[in-house]
């Protein structure tokens, strides 16, 4: 890098700032057409009783609206009978599981969590900043395991969980990941299932968010995590999460809760002080907006055709921009929700805060990590779905910009 390419970098850097742009990456959000797609549902439900002839009016039904469980089973691979659904937020659902771990006793386990010392959860990174968030809200110690292309690496994890009991929990999202788009391989999900680990009690929360949200139309499948796990004699290791927030409508969606029995059981026995029974309505409108699972594959292949530009545009862009630099690498995902964009070492806070002097709202960097700290602070996620194209395009184009001054600005430091 010459000093003549770093005053090329800035010329172009401040005329980006002259132009006062307000963009915005950060937002992992359905965009305003997207949400459109799902407006018949604001005219829905039709009557208010079940197909079992349920008056869904009224409280009860905590496990959820059989026809709704039935429509989402597959996608998520729980049997209906093993599958609840519930309130509008998986989040929700898992921060509840990591409470009523800690104060209540988990099948298997001999104590609350919350007297376990040292309670440590693993973390695949890059990964859900929200996951960590309920680890750091409860004190549980995080430990980061790194992803691989075929997701987390199963050496280290077999390893830490073989070794430490108070290890009893693992953060996965293992389809189209956020952020890296990463689809887990069968081993990777047959050795997470067969692994010996120290703490009989131990969990992984899979968090299928992403189970249905192709952007092609290969519909990329994974192995069946709770299955596999049962066959494997750990009936009870897995909580499987999803939703339809990026589906239907991201804050009037269903949430749903995957898992084994005695688990599901376990489960009730909590929310039933909780609740008297979920909004049956809002479930009846989406069984009657969906239909069935085939309605469910038309509904995300309509949305792709809305997404899929958005990425493609971030690829092309950031391929014109920086491809063959060496500056910068990038995830092109086949489904979900993020880009994964890494530039060089100890770059990526610098360019977050350039693109932020220039306009371009950007997730912090190291966001993606446990405690905010990306220690190599190289990852950067791209959040395309929310700002119409003209506007991605914008946005990607001024991020490539600042990746260029931030790099020029590093090599000429030396
Ligand atoms: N899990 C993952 C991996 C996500 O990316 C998100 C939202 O971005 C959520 C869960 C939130 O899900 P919900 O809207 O069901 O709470």
């Amino acid at each position: 890098m010459t000093v003549d390419e770093l005053h090329r970098a800035r010329q172009e850097y401040d005329a980006l700032v002259a132009r006062g742009l307000e963009l915005d990456l950060t937002r992992g959000k359905p965009s305003p057409r997207q949400l459109d797609l799902a407006n018949a549902m604001l005219e829905q439900p039709v009557g208010a009783v079940s197909a079992a002839g349920v008056d869904l009016r009224n409280y009860g039904g905590l496990e959820g609206l059989p026809e709704l469980r039935a429509i989402f089973a597959d996608a998520l691979q729980v049997p209906v009978d093993q599958l609840l659904a519930a309130g509008n937020s998986s989040l929700e659902l898992m921060h509840d599981a990591v409470v009523f771990a800690l104060l209540g006793v988990v099948p298997g386990a001999e104590r609350r969590w919350a007297d376990v010392e040292g309670l440590t959860f693993l973390c695949p990174v890059p990964g859900y900043d929200r996951h960590f968030g309920i680890c750091e809200r409860f004190g549980i110690r995080m430990i980061p395991v790194p992803m691989t292309p075929e997701g987390p690496d199963l050496d280290v994890v077999e390893r830490l969980v073989a070794g430490d009991p108070a290890i009893k929990g693992m953060w996965c999202v293992p389809k189209y990941s956020n952020p890296d788009g990463t689809v887990y391989s069968d081993e990777t999900v047959r050795r997470l299932a067969a692994m010996e680990t120290a703490a009989p009690d131990f969990r992984i929360f899979w968090d299928n968010a992403y189970a249905v949200h192709h952007l092609t139309d290969t519909e990329t499948g994974i192995a069946g995590l709770l299955a596999l796990a049962a066959g494997h004699g750990h009936p009870d290791r897995v909580f499987v999460f999803g939703s339809s927030s990026k589906i239907t409508f991201a804050g009037a969606g269903v949430a749903f809760f995957g898992s084994s029995p005695a688990n599901l059981e376990w489960w009730l026995s909590h929310t039933v002080k909780r609740s008297i029974g979920p909004d049956k309505l809002n479930q009846l409108r989406h069984v009657q907006f969906l239909r069935d699972a085939d309605g469910l594959r038309t509904h995300m292949r309509n949305l792709a055709d809305l997404i899929r530009p958005k990425f493609e545009a971030v690829d092309k862009i950031l391929s014109a921009e920086l491809g063959g630099t060496g500056l910068a690498s990038w995830t092109s995902p086949a489904g979900g929700y993020f880009i994964t964009l890494q530039v060089p070492p100890g770059c990526a806070r610098a360019v977050v805060a350039k693109a932020k002097e220039a306009g371009i709202a950007l997730t912090p960097a190291g966001a993606s990590h446990p405690y905010g700290d990306d220690p190599d602070d190289r990852v950067i996620r791209i959040a395309p779905t929310f700002p119409e194209l003209p506007e991605v395009e914008a946005a990607i184009s001024a991020v490539a910009t600042c990746v260029r001054l931030v790099a020029a600005e590093k090599a000429v430091a030396g």
